[in-house]
């Protein structure tokens, strides 16, 4: 009985957090520095993506470090760019996807 309460709550707050995850991809996704386009994106085969765990699609890490809703537009080495892709302090001159991660995932301030 008590049980079944329990999986209930879990459900609500696992739909909760989803949604929460989704709010901040479209916050962080907004355009702000135009020149951030023309920069190349990081490859995943990159030797420093490799060592850092990067993918283009945070939901396809299999990193147990990964916590729910943690992307790149979240991350404070990630700065907004455009058409998705944003600079990250971690991949000079380089551009990271907005909806990526990396093991150096730190939250913003
Ligand atoms: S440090 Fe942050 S912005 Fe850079 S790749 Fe990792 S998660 Fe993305």
């Amino acid at each position: 009985m008590s049980h079944e309460k329990d999986l209930a709550s879990r459900r609500r707050f696992l739909k909760a957090a989803a949604g929460t995850a989704a709010v901040a991809v479209v916050a962080g996704s907004l355009p702000r520095f135009a020149r951030a386009a023309d920069l190349p994106h990081v490859s995943e085969s990159d030797p420093t993506a490799k060592a850092l765990g990067y993918v283009e699609d945070a939901g396809k890490s299999g990193n147990p470090k990964r916590k729910p809703g943690d992307v790149c537009s979240n991350c404070q080495f990630y700065s907004a760019g455009s058409g998705g892709y944003g600079p990250c302090q971690l991949f000079p001159g380089k551009s990271v996807n907005a909806k990526g991660w990396c093991v150096s995932h730190t939250p913003k301030a």
